[in-house]
């Protein structure tokens, strides 16, 4: 004999696709020189523009984010997928 009890067992509805990215399964970029993975990011590096690189003829700075490894305090320059070291 049935109980009633069918429902509210088993798993959680099945609800749309979502894609779930668990930042512990992606690959941590590490600092090349100590192998920490956490850097800062509040710093920039600047560089002058001259009259001839500039685009509108203009002297101007550009800002150029870094990031600062919070344990060897090495300086990196942020590519695209990597981390340029700034000596
Ligand atoms: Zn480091």
């Amino acid at each position: 004999m049935s109980n009633g009890r069918s429902t509210g067992y088993g798993k959680p509805p099945v609800g749309p696709v979502k894609i779930n990215i668990n930042l512990n399964d992606l690959e941590d970029v590490v600092c090349p020189n100590c192998d920490n993975s956490i850097f800062s990011l509040s710093f920039v590096r600047m560089k002058k523009l001259g009259v001839v690189q500039s685009p509108n003829n203009k002297p101007m700075i550009l800002k150029v984010e870094v990031a600062v490894c919070s344990k060897c305090e090495s300086v990196f320059q942020v590519a695209e997928d990597k981390l340029i070291p700034i000596t």
